[in-house]
């Protein structure tokens, strides 16, 4: 079995069928390019969702890994390893945090927030027992547990999967008047991605941000950011929430902190917040494991430099300018920030997934969302060059319809 289709036919006959794959089957990949098992090349315009931001086989976070795991890969939070207290400190020096808590996957940090803003409602806030309530936005993407998918408003991530955890108001994304309506006693937090990516890289408005940190504050509510997909370089700044000068109550981060080597997830809030947890009630056997924290405290160290954020910022303006000029040339719109994009290609052209394909077949790997729309999230080290290839492609694919 080696060739793509036969891999791809064994795949499909074999395995769930939760996501539409492109039909490409990947062998090895360093920095920004990948090779397909017939020797083809791809730049990689994706990057693992936002997980690949340092690059594939980054050298400092594979030397990391690999140390690591010749001495040591788990032990449990039954006890302490040596990698522990490094991860905890950095993460939280880079969010300016008192404690981490970590976990594995995204959806798990994103569990974690909502079970700590709950238990701080009840213990801290006074909020009377089984009560509390999260605002959360129309439009989210938090992950895939039956908790989070209670308040998606996408009919493929909720539908069918109730009965549904109760406890969240949907509200309008963008819209700071819709959270202070849905504000009242009972409400303990507001959720939200500064950018959300699933649903297209929507930015929200000049000054929302700081106009919801506002809000909670005022309200005495906790404000919480997912920065799984638009933290950690991506847009430029080390946060999305810092273009704004916003310093959310809770950090929720994943994807790149585990340098697109091993799942790494971890809330960051202060003492008065991630306090209120005590022995026995949240945890995960491999969360803030040793392999884990090592390759952590390496993309941490990748990030103190500021190099990757200055680099995403730079680059993000070249990419910007240049799908500005295709607007009116089969794109609608374009959003995002730093080195992210949504582009909406126009609906009567084609589907984001037909131009997907004929991206690929020009050599560049990126994924549609949501009918129309193509996100575009190069890995962070990638050349200017190769990146203005890629846009070039895009152009060429979009004209071939
Ligand atoms: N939150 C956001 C903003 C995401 O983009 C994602 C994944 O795309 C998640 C949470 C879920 O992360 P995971 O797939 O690691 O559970």
């Amino acid at each position: 079995m080696t060739t793509s289709a036969e891999l791809i036919e064994v795949s499909e006959r074999r395995s769930a069928h939760n996501y539409h794959p492109l039909p490409v089957v990947i062998h090895e990949a360093h920095g920004a390019w990948v090779t397909d098992v017939e020797g083809r090349r791809y730049l990689d315009f994706l990057s693992g969702y936002s997980s690949l931001n340092f690059g594939h086989g980054h050298p400092a976070i594979i030397q990391a890994a690999q140390e690591q795991l010749k001495n040591l890969t788990l032990t449990s939070r039954a006890f302490y390893h040596d990698q522990f207290a490094r991860f905890c400190s950095g993460l939280g020096d880079l969010t300016g945090k008192d404690m981490i808590l970590p976990m594995n996957t995204g959806a798990e940090a994103v569990e974690t927030a909502l079970k700590v803003a709950r238990k701080w409602g009840y213990q801290v806030k006074g909020v009377a027992p089984e009560q509390a309530t999260i605002i959360v936005m129309d439009g989210n993407f938090h992950g895939r547990t039956t908790t989070i998918i209670s308040f998606s408003t996408d009919p493929d991530a909720h539908d069918d999967f109730g009965p549904y955890t109760p406890g969240f108001r949907i509200v309008e994304y963008g819209s700071a008047d819709a959270i202070r309506a849905a504000i009242d006693d009972t409400t303990v937090a507001v959720l939200l991605e500064p950018i959300q990516g699933e649903a297209g890289v929507l930015v929200p408005p000049d000054g929302y941000l700081a106009e919801v940190r506002e809000i909670c504050s005022a309200a005495g509510i906790l404000m919480i950011a997912d920065e799984i997909q638009s933290g950690l370089g991506r847009t430029g700044r080390t946060f999305a929430c810092d273009h704004e000068g916003v310093v959310p109550d809770v950090y929720i981060m994943g994807k790149a902190l585990g340098g697109g080597v091993v799942p790494v997830s971890a809330i960051a809030a202060d003492e008065d917040v991630l306090g209120v947890i005590r022995p026995g009630q949240h945890g995960s056997t491999f969360g803030g494991n040793p392999l884990a924290c090592a390759v952590a405290n390496a993309v941490i160290e990748l990030l103190n430099t500021g190099e990757y954020q200055s680099r995403a910022a730079k680059l993000g303006d070249v990419l910007h300018a240049r799908l500005a000029e295709m607007v009116g040339h089969g794109v609608v719109t374009v959003r995002g920030r730093g080195l992210w994009a949504g582009v909406d290609i126009d609906p009567e052209l084609a589907t984001g997934r037909e131009v997907s394909k004929a991206l690929m077949e020009r050599g560049v790997l990126a994924k549609d969302t949501h009918g129309s729309t193509i996100r575009l999230a190069p890995p962070i080290v990638i050349a200017e060059e190769d990146l203005l290839w890629a846009v070039d492609q895009l152009a060429d694919a979009i004209a071939s319809f």
